[in-house]
Parts: structure tokens; C-alpha cells; sequence
């Protein structure tokens, strides 16, 4: 039943929507992006990051479908990437500029870790709780629990370890578009304004020193942001930054605050049609990791209707002062 919801519903999309979809991911193995692209593949041309705003502006028959992949996992660079280019699709890869090279793990993945290690986790280190934290005390309070428990993530598994900075290089060679994903993957929401915006700039300029190009696209970290962040990533050279809002992009979305669908390394292709069917009616998604309905409370809040692209502005300029819609989105837990 809901199979065939979501492919009739697809079908339909394609007579009255313009536009697209901009795609999150993190981990995927080949099996699994083989899988995510034959589905997307039904329904839109995958385009290079540097085609949105022109497929926004200039909406053709068939829909568009960007990809992106966050946080500069190793296997994007030996699953996803070689996967991809077999197939011909581009993809964006967003790195967390300090993690390159490092071999501390992310800290969610440390406490992924400690959760399997110990079954149930004290509140304290429970995933929303810790996202409520500003960095430092969040990376202390994950440190001295692993320490305590004995446990570590296993850097040895592509989907935790990070990417060299070479792989990166690598992938930009290769025709791959790389951008930044925070100087850490600290909430820049829930950190001090000047420290948020180093971590924008510093992130930005590490990847254009490493990959001698232009830096143009930046996604925030667990996707909480507010209006002036947003504009700063512009200012510091971003063209496009990206939430985790789970809408279609149109003409009606701006370049400083692009919508992204999430989707789950398992999910089968019933359940991503039905997820991109959803978006394309205009309701708001519940992300994987819980996002959406975030969303849709502040739209609620700041009186747009759920049938439009809510965060959307007809200005592709970054308003200068931080408007309502743009308040922290406090309950996201994204990573
Ligand atoms: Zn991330």
C-alpha cells in the first residue's frame, strides 16, 4: 500500500512541481548508493552543485536531485564516490574541516559507541541532552564517559574514521564538489556568536587552502542556523548553505538557506519515494534524526503556511538581521 502510494504520488509530482530536491546523506556502502541512486534516478537528473541556482531560476520538465554527503566519513571516498562515478552522478561532500586528518572520532560517534557498549545510556549522555550543550562541555562530558567505560569508536570502520585531507583533494580531482561543514561539528547555535563564526571562516578558508579552489557551499552542523550565520557563511564565501529543512527547492528557495531531505542508509525505495512525495505535497517530514517537525513549529510560529517552501524567501540576498523564522532550532537532533 504505501509503496504504491509513494510511486503513484511521484507520478503525479512530476505534472505540477518545478524544481527539486537537494539530498542529505552521511554513510552509505555501495550496495546502498547503488540503491539510492536507481530510485532518485526514476525521477530527476542528478545535477553538479555549481547547476542549482540556474535549475532553481530556470525549472525544466524533469526535476532535478542534488546530492550531498556530510560529515567526510572515509567510505564516501572508497564506497560512495568510486560508486557514484561508475554510475555518472555528482555528489557534494561536506567535510568537518579539524576532523580531516585527525584521528579523534566525531563525537556522536563516540557516543554511538558508548550506547552500544552499555545498552542504555544515563540521561546524561543521552543524544538529545548532549545536543543541548555548547561544545566543549559536550566533548568533555563524551571524553570522560569513554574513558570511564572503557570504550572508543572504531576508527577502523570507514563509516566512522574520517577522510585524509588527500582523499579530499582526491575527490575534488575527480569532479566532486567539496564544501564546509563547520571547523568542528559543534551546533553553532548553541555556541558563543564569535566563536559560530570562526568556526564558519576557519572552515571555509581550510578547505579552499586544501583544495585550491573556491569553497562554495557550507551545511551547518546537526542543521540548527539562524539568519546571521547563514550570511556570514556567504560573506566568508559560501554561494549556497544548507539546512536540513525536508522540502522541495523551487524558484521560491534561496541560495542562503537551501532545504535538504534526509535520507537513511536503509531506506528501501518505497520509503524514499514516500518521503519525496511528502515533501513535494508541502507537509513537513520528521527527518530520520527527528528535524522536521522543528521546522514546522517555527513555521507555525512565524505564521507561514505549510504549503510553501516556509523558510523560503523570493530574495536570493541574506537578510542582515536575524529574523523569527530564524531562531535556534532547539529540539533538531541531526547530525
Ligand atoms: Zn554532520
Amino acid at each position: 500500500m504505501l509503496k504504491a502510494l509513494g510511486t503513484l504520488s511521484l507520478a503525479l509530482v512530476r505534472h505540477f512541481k518545478t524544481g527539486g530536491v537537494i539530498v542529505n546523506e552521511h554513510t552509505l556502502d555501495r550496495e546502498e548508493t547503488r540503491r539510492h541512486v536507481e530510485v532518485l534516478g526514476r525521477w530527476f537528473d542528478f545535477i553538479q552543485l555549481n547547476d542549482l541556482p540556474e535549475r532553481l531560476d530556470r525549472p525544466r520538465k524533469r526535476p532535478f536531485c542534488l546530492l550531498t554527503f556530510d560529515d567526510g566519513k572515509r567510505s564516501n571516498a572508497t564506497a560512495v564516490a568510486p560508486e557514484l562515478e561508475k554510475l555518472g552522478v555528482p555528489a557534494v561532500f561536506l567535510v568537518v574541516s579539524s576532523s580531516i586528518d585527525c584521528k579523534t572520532p566525531l563525537w556522536f560517534d563516540r557516543q554511538r559507541a558508548l550506547r552500544k557498549k552499555l545498552g542504555t545510556l544515563p540521561p546524561r549522555l543521552d543524544l538529545n541532552t548532549l545536543k543541548q550543550l555548547p561544545y566543549a562541555l559536550l566533548v568533555n562530558r563524551v571524553e570522560r564517559a569513554c574513558s570511564q567505560y572503557g570504550v572508543e569508536a572504531d576508527l577502523d570502520d570507514d563509516h566512522v574514521g574520517l577522510m585524509t585531507w588527500e582523499q579530499v583533494r582526491g575527490l575534488h580531482r575527480r569532479g566532486f564538489s567539496i564544501g564546509a561543514h563547520g571547523f568542528t561539528h559543534a551546533i553553532l547555535t548553541r555556541e558563543p556568536r564569535l566563536a559560530a563564526l570562526e568556526s564558519i571562516e576557519k572552515s571555509i578558508t581550510k578547505v579552499r587552502e586544501v583544495i585550491g579552489a573556491p569553497c562554495s557551499s557550507f551545511a551547518f552542523p546537526n542543521g540548527n542556523y539562524t539568519a546571521e550565520l547563514a550570511q556570514y557563511a556567504i560573506r566568508c564565501g559560501a554561494k549556497m548553505v544548507m539546512t536540513t529543512e525536508p522540502t522541495w527547492a523551487d524558484e521560491s528557495t534561496a541560495l542562503w538557506r537551501l532545504p535538504r531531505l534526509q535520507f537513511g542508509a536503509r531506506d528501501n525505495a518505497w520509503k524514499i519515494e514516500l518521503k519525496i512525495a511528502i515533501a513535494a505535497s508541502g507537509l513537513i517530514l520528521k527527518n530520520t534524526d527527528g528535524t522536521g517537525r522543528a521546522y514546522r513549529a517555527i513555521n507555525h510560529m512565524t505564521g507561514h503556511s505549510s504549503r510553501h517552501a516556509p523558510m523560503a524567501t523570493k530574495s536570493r540576498e541574506p537578510i542582515l538581521e536575524t529574523s523569527p523564522s530564524s531562531r535556534n532550532l532547539n529540539e533538531c537532533p541531526n547530525d
